[in-house]
């Protein structure tokens, strides 16, 4: 018999290789579904909020050409699928998992109630391996990434992405749903335009960034990827977080284009794909140790004594640190919702090693003003440079943010186009401003005091 399916839309915003509805289409008539639940745990920061208002245009615009539209509710997820269900008729729900404690918990609920009375399926579609697919010999799970990342190759090879359904048939009935703009996703004062030049949101912009990255940069990656100006790095993430595209498109786009011939440099592919495998271990050590999104993996870090400095938290977000790398980040965060991996390690070590603000403080400004913001990533990454978290920074690894800027950024081209009043510095005059008229501010610590307070406060607890 045909079923006539809700898919209930959440991190998975596309129609290729997408399970839930995949298997949807093949079983009968679809009802598309998203559902504007009340925030738990982590509620959506504001950048992803404006990015879920384009990418949920863009799935609007997709699911209406391919023959169902998309329906938009708000409310408890139980309460709204029980009454979608009752109006149409609908025989089965199916998701796509996602693994955010709050989530997986409040879905495993839902799906051992809407049992009861209807199919109800989940897929894999947001990762490669399910965490639990991966593990130690002894069966537990992994804490250090390398064997990890060995451990994955021993898998079997992720399935191949799925097509997107050339049709979707409709149930026959109008369905009533809000208008997009009754999500208030958007801010009422637009402060978005930075975002907006900086990006296009949808699946078709994730399929196109995808491909010039695999046509152009990707090529440079495993040489490039750390320096900031360099056009190296594949500014995949915000789509990759909201599933505008799946790890198993780019896992096999780039086999495929390897196999194929069209990547000269195999270091470079494999350099990517193991950043890949980065974020799966991210969701792997959320899955496992779900207590991390608040507190350390490494127990005794909890008594690491952090340094109340509100004024020094300030003008960090405000790129105001008088270290030129670091305030060069915070605004391109600022400005695009996005801040390139090497200057997000040394932003964030500026916060929580030399200032010793929680590195709590720091992620929750990184979740709020990131359009990229993934809760395993964003926790994995703050616990790595607090050296707090799994296959962390060592504790005496303190990124000098002058060194790094000399290293990284030497000709300063990454830090003149984000600090315009160093803009006309000369040479490498631009790592450590002079004292000038250009309003640019004095460092605010001194790095090598700092250094040694942050020394002392990691002592006190070491292991
Ligand atoms: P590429 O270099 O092209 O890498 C491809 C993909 O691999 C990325 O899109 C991402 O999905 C994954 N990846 C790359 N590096 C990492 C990494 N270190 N950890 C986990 N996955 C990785 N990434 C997020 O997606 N969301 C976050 O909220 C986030 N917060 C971070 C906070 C801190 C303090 C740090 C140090 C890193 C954080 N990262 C986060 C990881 C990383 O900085 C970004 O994934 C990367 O900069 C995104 O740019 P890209 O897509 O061009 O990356």
């Amino acid at each position: 018999m045909a079923e006539n399916t809700i898919v209930w839309f959440r991190r998975d915003l596309r129609l290729a290789d997408n399970p839930a509805l995949h298997e949807a289409a093949r079983c009968g008539t679809v009802i598309p579904l998203f559902i504007d639940e009340p925030p738990t745990g982590w509620a959506l920061g504001a950048a992803s909020r404006y990015w879920l208002h384009q990418s949920l245009a863009a799935l609007a615009t997709a699911l209406a050409a391919c023959g169902s539209p998309l329906v938009l509710r708000r409310g408890d997820p139980r309460v709204v699928l029980t009454a979608l269900i009752a109006e149409t008729g609908a025989t089965a729900v199916f998701w796509n998992r996602r693994y955010e404690p709050d989530a997986l918990a409040a879905d495993s609920a839902l799906k051992a109630f809407l049992a009861e009375f209807c199919v109800v399926r989940s897929f894999k579609a947001h990762l490669l391996f399910e965490p639990h697919e991966v593990a130690t010999a002894g069966g537990t799970p992994f804490r250090v990434f390398t064997p990890f990342w060995r451990a994955c190759m021993k898998c079997d090879p992720p399935a191949l992405p799925l097509p997107a359904p050339p049709r979707l048939q409709a149930p026959p009935q109008r369905i009533a749903g809000l208008e997009l703009a009754a999500l208030a996703l958007e801010p009422r004062l637009d402060w978005t335009a930075g975002i907006r030049a900086a990006w296009r949101c949808g699946e078709a912009a994730a399929a196109t960034t995808f491909e010039c990255f695999v046509d152009g940069a990707l090529a440079h990656y495993a040489a490039d990827r750390d320096y900031p100006w360099r056009p190296s790095v594949s500014r995949l993430s915000p789509y990759l977080a909201c599933g505008e595209i799946s790890a198993r498109q780019v896992w096999h786009g780039v086999h495929a284009a390897l196999a194929a011939g069209g990547i000269r440099d195999d270091n470079a592919a494999q350099a990517w794909l193991r950043q890949l495998i980065w974020r799966e271990f991210a969701y792997h050590l959320l899955f496992h140790y779900p207590h991390t999104v608040e507190a350390p993996l490494r127990e005794h870090f909890a008594a690491l004594p952090w340094v109340e400095d509100s004024e020094g938290f300030e003008a960090w977000t405000r790129g105001q640190t008088g270290f030129p790398l670091v305030d060069a980040g915070m605004r391109e965060l600022w400005q695009t919702g996005y801040m390139h991996n090497r200057v997000r390690m040394v932003a964030a070590s500026l916060l929580c090693k030399h200032l010793g603000v929680h590195w709590l403080t720091g992620a929750r400004w990184f979740w709020d003003t990131l359009v990229d913001a993934d809760l395993a990533n964003n926790t994995l990454g703050w616990q790595w440079v607090a050296g707090c978290g799994a296959d962390a920074a060592p504790y005496f690894r303190i990124f000098n943010p002058v060194a790094q800027s000399m290293k990284f950024d030497a000709d300063g081209a990454y830090i003149r186009a984000w600090v315009p009043e160093l803009a006309k510095l000369p040479g490498r005059a631009i790592h450590q401003p002079p004292a000038t008229e250009t309003g640019y501010p004095r460092p605010i610590v001194d790095l090598a005091v700092a250094r040694q307070a942050a020394l002392a406060r990691y002592a006190a607890i070491r292991r």
